[in-house]
């Protein structure tokens, strides 16, 4: 199988590159921001609770992304492969992804970083937040208060896969195209590897 992971603040592009990537490689996709919304509006519990945390800016309690996460893989097993967009975003997490995926005899393959400066992240975000209809895109506080989230909680986990020899950062600002050759070639040399 081939795991990863799309790593990198908010708005630094995982969702654009993850699309592409999954149509190269036939990927499943397992995007907790986009699961979590869906479960928002269908109005479940899970759905509901996340909600609160997500208008705030902050992150989703561990035990509820993990559970659903789970749930998620279980109901997509024997696919070639997963891409893992948002999720992990804290230790926690990623300890228990390694527990997942070794229950299905696999592991992460290559854990891909997009490092993009916060300013540009910011305007993205506050750019996007005027078609995108999400509340957490709408204004500059709850955006800053998602990247304090990530550099206190999710950029941790640079060093946590680093230590595993799996990270492999790219520069997320320039062409989309030229920042997906660049994901490819890590993709290619850590299969050849
Ligand atoms: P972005 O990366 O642009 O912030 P996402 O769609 O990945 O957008 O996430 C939106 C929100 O959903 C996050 O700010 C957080 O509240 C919640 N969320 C998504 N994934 C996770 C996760 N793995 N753990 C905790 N909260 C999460």
């Amino acid at each position: 199988m081939l795991n990863l992971i799309i790593f990198g603040p908010p708005g630094a592009g995982k969702g654009t590159q993850s699309e592409k990537l999954i149509s190269k490689y036939g990927l499943v996709h397992i995007s907790t921001g986009d699961l979590l919304r869906a479960e928002r509006n269908a109005g479940t519990e899970l759905g509901n609770q996340a909600n609160d945390f997500i208008s705030r800016g902050e992150l989703v309690p561990d035990a509820v992304v993990i559970g659903m996460v789970r749930n998620y893989m279980i109901s997509k097993e024997g696919a070639n492969g997963f891409i893992f967009d948002g999720f992990p975003r804290t230790i926690p997490q990623a300890e228990a992804l390694d527990r997942m995926l070794e229950e299905f005899n696999t592991g992460i393959s290559v854990v891909l970083g997009l490092e993009v400066e916060e300013d540009e992240l910011v305007k993205r975000l506050m750019l996007r937040g005027q078609t995108s209809g999400r509340v957490d895109d709408q204004d500059e506080s709850t955006i800053r208060n998602r990247f304090q989230e990530y550099l206190n909680k999710t950029l941790p986990l640079q060093g946590f896969y680093t230590a595993q020899g799996k990270y492999q950062g790219v520069m997320g600002m320039g062409e989309i195209d030229t920042i997906f050759s660049q994901l490819c070639a890590k993709i290619d040399s850590a299969q050849a590897s």
